[in-house]
């Protein structure tokens, strides 16, 4: 249910545009909203959206994914196994600032005379273009472009050109570059999103060198020992007189150019910003990796790396592009195009949050804020990884690998918990848990099997056995022997398999039994685990034995895996024909949602956790979010049985809700519901529904709006690895949507629209998927299917 104004989008300010998120007017009010929304990034260095001469700014922001300071948790009261090491993203040296003085005139943008204004975050070249003209207190007028971007090519490389044009008059220009490291504490307003500021510096300068037009600054953590180096190159290209002159000190660098700009001449100044960090190197080492992406940036140039840029993003863009038309029942063409720049916008972030991730996780914020600490959560694998494994499978897989890599922090972390196995982290960066509450924190066991849901995805959508094989198994091992350890048999439920003492994704009702969410997941952790060792000792006894004597499996604890999962306890309430959400929720009291003021939306800022816990009140979707991801486990009544009864209950207070209940509702057939949901998961930060996009993009949701597209409106599933639709649609009318999947190697287009579901393979030579019951082969001699869609009666 949609109770509170908060979950209710209004309409987004940007005009609509498919490929390009614009903004007319300089409007300070917005600013700490478009911080966030005219980021760039790669996945790696993040950039907040802020304007080129650096003030303004409400928070400007650079990050670098994984670099982090860590500090030591403080409990008032400590116990036994609780998180001891804090992490949090660092903000580090901004290099993005060029600051304009048109005869002595400093350019700023809240006093200034703009005669044109218009910046806009370009999605087809990834980009953020600004051209604006400006009018000087004595009547010049200087037009200026720019245009900034986060290489995905060059990984640690960003680039701006910044044009500037008298047109109607000559000046003394002058172009200051700069570099900072500023030391932001900030301090919390109470709001548990937000980042810990820190006290002291978070960076320590080790080293500077200046050169020509050239200045390299280096930084290092205290806690973390992580070292940065921060880099910046320029070429001027202008047919007007000029110079420069170049500073630096520990924290600070400026090249300064000053120009004698004549009319009509345009002066071009071009920027190279390169970033770096090392856990090992020193920081003389590192400096000269900087020096030497800074080479290769000027020896490539400004138009070769755009180039470079537009070509990956023309390759991202022909794997993942979902196209719509005709969505909008109002059917006016201004609200389709929004639609399209919407879901644009929100794959093209997801990009930005994980393209060159790498060898790292994707934050909460991606790298738009620092909310979350820049922490990594299992929303990576619930909601980012089923857009990602279909569109791209390598980041997919780097992703997955980085959870491979963590594996001995994992194990270690189930000793500290007293279980055997290995137990990944609610919440980390490096690696070990950082969550310092335990109960929305630790409890979380779910995030072990979350992670192995989507590793199944991965290889029966890939076909990748290898890395199933060589790390995949390995996980499989550890975590089954956590869940197997974990629960027990209990004779009160009739020697069924329970799990007690667990959190599920609704961190509304913590530390429950049974939590039906957790015991689905760990019972298909359970069976994948047990069937992929089975398959190996009997189809790869090489690795098998390798996989032995690495972790000790034995096959009576695998059988035993079995036991547990054949037998595992799922709650079930006969009368109600509802599954509880966990052994205590339905006897709880009923919190009067639609009374509680709208201001005290989230809950959770409003209210002592004791209180929340006491009702039958829902932050997110729990049950809804198991009835999706496995759907084969409820029958279609008791789906919308389960729907009815916890929708009016949940709040939306985390972003993580929406696109989940659209996808079940449009399953169950409440078509309104659906598009009301989908439209608040579509909009969650571009019409700022959450109330904080100004901490950053909510990258789940994001990941969440592709799923409402495939999932919920193509009607997509693939429990078993067969990609199955089940397309519904409205008698009255002809919403159009198309998008390509990536499946084990091959490209199939998938289109629904007027004249039916239409499915054509475009690279590969044979898939076989059903529609509805029927099952269709595509292959290269016959690669298009045509079906109709059936149709939903209005609820
Ligand atoms: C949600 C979690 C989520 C986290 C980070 C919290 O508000 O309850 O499920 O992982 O935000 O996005």
């Amino acid at each position: 249910m949609i109770y509170h104004e908060r979950v209710k989008p209004p309409p987004h300010i940007y005009p609509p545009d498919e490929w390009n998120l614009i903004e007319k007017n300089f409007h300070p009010p917005f600013m700490e909203m478009t911080e966030t929304i005219f980021a760039i990034g790669n996945g790696y260095v993040g950039m907040r959206g802020c304007v080129e001469e650096g003030v303004p700014a409400v928070h400007n922001g650079t990050f670098v994914n994984g670099f982090y300071e860590s500090w030591p948790i403080v409990y008032g009261e400590e116990a036994y196994g609780f998180a001891r090491t804090g992490q949090t993203i660092v903000n580090v040296t901004d290099s993005k600032k060029i600051k304009l003085y048109v005869d002595d005139e400093p350019l700023y943008l809240p006093n200034a005379n703009l005669l044109n204004y218009d910046r806009r975050l370009n999605m087809k070249s990834a980009t953020l273009d600004r051209a604006i003209l400006w009018e000087t207190p004595s009547g010049k007028q200087v037009l200026i472009k720019s245009r900034r971007l986060v290489s995905f090519p060059h990984r640690h490389l960003a680039a701006m050109s910044y044009e500037v044009t008298l047109l109607n008059a000559e000046a003394p220009v002058v172009l200051s570059s700069e570099m900072l490291y500023l030391h932001d504490h900030h301090k919390g307003n109470g709001d548990p999103r937000q980042a810990k500021g820190f006290i002291d510096r978070a960076l320590h300068p080790r080293k500077q060198s200046v050169k020509d037009r050239r200045i390299v600054l280096c930084h290092a953590t205290k806690n973390s020992n992580m070292t940065l180096a921060c880099g910046m190159d320029h070429d001027l290209v202008t047919d007007c007189p000029h110079t420069f002159q170049s500073k630096c000190y520990e924290d600070f660098g400026a090249v300064v150019f000053s120009i004698e700009a004549k009319p009509g001449v345009p002066i071009l100044l071009l920027k190279y910003m390169t970033y770096h960090t090392t856990h090992t190197a020193s920081p003389e080492g590192l400096s000269a990796r900087a020096e030497r992406a800074l080479d290769r940036a000027l020896g490539q140039g400004f138009t070769r790396i755009l180039a470079d840029q537009e070509q990956y993003m023309a390759d991202f863009w022909q794997r993942s592009d979902i196209q719509v038309s005709n969505l909008d029942p109002t059917r006016t063409k201004r609200s389709n195009i929004e639609i399209q720049q919407a879901i644009r916008f929100n794959l093209f972030h997801i990009l930005q949050a994980s393209g060159r991730a790498d060898t790292t996780g994707v934050p909460a914020k991606g790298l738009t804020g620092q909310a979350y600490e820049g922490q990594y959560f299992w929303d990576t694998e619930i909601y980012l990884l089923p857009f990602l494994i279909y569109t791209s499978p390598r980041i997919a897989k780097n992703l997955l690998m980085f959870r491979y890599r963590m594996l001995d922090q994992a194990r270690k972390r189930a000793r500290d918990l007293n279980q055997k196995g290995a137990m990944f982290p609610w919440r980390t960066i490096n690696g070990e848990e950082a969550s310092a509450y335990y109960a929305a924190g630790t409890a979380q066991y779910h995030i072990n099997a979350d992670i192995m849901y989507a590793l199944r995805k991965y290889v029966h959508a890939t076909g990748d056995e290898t890395f199933l094989n060589e790390y995949g198994a390995e996980m499989l091992i550890e975590t089954a022997r956590l869940w197997s350890d974990l629960g027990f048999f209990s004779e009160d439920k009739k020697g069924k398999f329970c799990i007690h003492g667990v959190t599920g994704p609704d961190e509304y009702n913590t530390v429950v039994n049974n939590n039906t969410y957790t015991n689905l997941m760990a019972r298909e952790n359970l069976l994948y685990a047990a069937s992929t060792i089975e398959t190996l000792r009997e189809q790869k006894p090489v690795v098998f034995a390798a996989l032995a004597s690495k972790t000790g499996v034995e096959m009576e604890e695998v059988q035993e895996w079995r036991r547990a999962a054949e037998n595992m306890y799922i709650p079930y309430d006969e009368e109600r024909g509802i599954h509880p959400q966990d052994d205590a929720f339905l006897e709880k009291e009923l919190w009067d949602l639609k009374n509680t003021p709208t201001e005290n939306f989230p809950l959770l800022l409003f209210y002592h956790p004791l209180v929340i816990y006491r009702y039958q009140v829902i932050k997110q979707a729990d049950i809804v979010l198991a009835m999706f991801l496995f759907g084969q486990a409820f029958s279609p009544e008791q789906k919308k049985r389960n729907f009815d009864y916890y929708d009016p209950l949940t709040t939306g207070d985390s972003s993580l809700s929406s696109c989940i209940q659209s996808i079940v509702a449009s399953e169950i057939g409440y078509p309104d519901m659906a598009v009301e949901y989908a439209r608040a998961a579509l909009l969650m930060d571009l019409a700022d529904v959450g109330g904080n996009v100004r901490d950053g993009c909510h990258i789940a949701s994001m990941g969440g709006t592709w799923m409402v597209m495939v999932y919920g409106m193509a009607g997509m599933r693939d429990f078993d690895g067969t990609l199955t639709f089940k397309p519904r649609r409205l008698p009255d009318q002809q919403p159009k949507i198309r998008f390509p999947l990536t499946y084990r190697g091959q490209i199939l287009d998938v289109e629904m629209g007027p004249e039916g579901a239409r499915y054509s393979l475009r690279e590969g030579d044979g898939l076989m998927i059903r529609h509805e019951d029927e099952e269709i082969h595509l292959s290269s001699e016959a690669p298009i299917a045509i079906r109709p869609i059936v149709t939903w009666q209005p609820s």
